[in-house]
């Protein structure tokens, strides 16, 4: 497909997984079709990719499933 920022076609769909917000809000979204160009190495997603993901995250509460998920923070260590 057709790069929207150098115009080669050298794009392709890449999956992702991301999260967003934090404390009570964070929500992990897999499976985001992130859109990388091989030509100038940008990586964005198209603008119907950014609606969903801001419904997706508004909608958490019932679009989520609770998965135990271990969430770790960086600290550097001392060590
Ligand atoms: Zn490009």
């Amino acid at each position: 497909m057709q790069c929207d920022i150098c115009g080669a076609q050298a794009a392709a769909i890449k999956k992702t997984t991301k999260s967003f917000g934090r404390g009570e809000k964070l929500v992990v979204i897999e499976n985001i079709p992130i859109v990388h160009c091989s030509r100038c190495h940008e990586s964005y997603l198209t603008a119907d990719t950014a609606r969903t993901l801001d419904r997706i995250r508004k909608n958490r509460r019932s679009l989520g499933k609770a998965k135990r998920v271990l969430v770790a923070s960086f600290k550097q260590s001392a060590a």
